[in-house]
């Protein structure tokens, strides 16, 4: 595995979760590269949504992992002498098969960021339904496939988060509380009740015990004032001396660096108690 905190020790100027003309990013690997320079990082890792065995948008079609590979080698021989760049993939928890399909998992990457976006439709659950994008569409899935039981997704989620934990496959958590946003939208204060709070703790409590990597995921930052995990938490990151990266999740170029200062800066004041 990539060791992480070499970088993380080194320098804050790092990305290591961005998307491009591979998955639903807004420039190609090249214009990413090219930003990262001139925006003064040292490090920059790509992470496509990985392909997945539902229909999905958003996610790399499996045909396209060559021509990804092949674009990684041909950019790190061009820019290598400027940036260190690395070859990672944003792995999908759905229901295990992304974890277990030995076309994604033998596949030469430097690692791998665990994500949930999905969970069971409770209307016909072998039906799994994008819970992580705009609040519009969320709430509209909500009458649609939940019920409106926002709990019931709230927990969904953090089942599906913890499912991914046990199967392992990838070396960094992505944003793991980031159902809290959308759900706060629904439901104002739904992530400060104690269950709520319970359910982060026992994630957070997993994560550690399989020494997993937890990212600090600024992309609402600017817009939301959000990072995911949330700031809150961030005490407890710094308790258990947990090893965290910050990145962008960055689908436009000119987002790479964003909240990241910020993020640092809640960081070093977290108070841990
Ligand atoms: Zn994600
Ligand atoms: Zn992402």
């Amino acid at each position: 595995m990539m060791n992480f905190q070499t970088i993380t020790h080194a320098t804050t100027r790092y990305n290591l979760h961005t998307h491009t003309q591979f998955c639903d990013g807004h420039a190609t690997m090249e214009e990413f590269v090219r930003a990262a320079i001139d925006q003064g990082f040292t490090h920059l890792g790509f992470t496509p949504h990985s392909p997945v065995h539902i229909d999905s948008p958003c996610n790399m079609a499996r045909h396209r992992l060559p021509d990804y590979l092949a674009e990684l080698n041909r950019l790190r021989e061009v820019y290598g002498n400027q940036i260190a760049i690395y070859a990672g993939m944003e792995l999908d928890y759905i229901d295990g098969t992304e974890q277990a399909d030995p076309s994604l998992t033998a596949l030469p990457l430097d690692y791998r960021i665990g994500s949930v976006h999905f969970i069971p439709s409770f209307v016909n659950p072998q039906e799994y339904i994008d819970i992580d994008g705009r609040y519009e569409k969320f709430k509209a899935k909500m009458g649609f496939f939940f019920h409106n039981d926002i709990e019931a997704v709230v927990r969904s989620f953090f089942v599906q988060s913890m499912k991914m934990l046990d199967a392992g496959g990838f070396d960094v958590v992505g944003h793991f509380d980031k159902i809290g946003f959308n759900a706060s939208l629904f439901s104002p204060g739904i992530d400060e009740q104690p269950w709520y709070d319970t359910l982060v703790q026992r994630l957070f409590e997993a994560i550690m015990d399989y020494h997993y990597v937890v990212e600090i995921n600024t992309k609402a930052w600017q817009l939301h004032n959000r990072f995911f995990p949330n700031r809150r938490y961030f005490g407890l990151l710094k308790k258990n001396h947990t090893p965290i990266i910050i990145n962008s999740d960055a689908h436009y170029p000119a987002l790479l660096d964003s909240g990241r200062a910020e993020a640092l800066q809640s960081l070093q004041h977290a108070s841990i108690n």
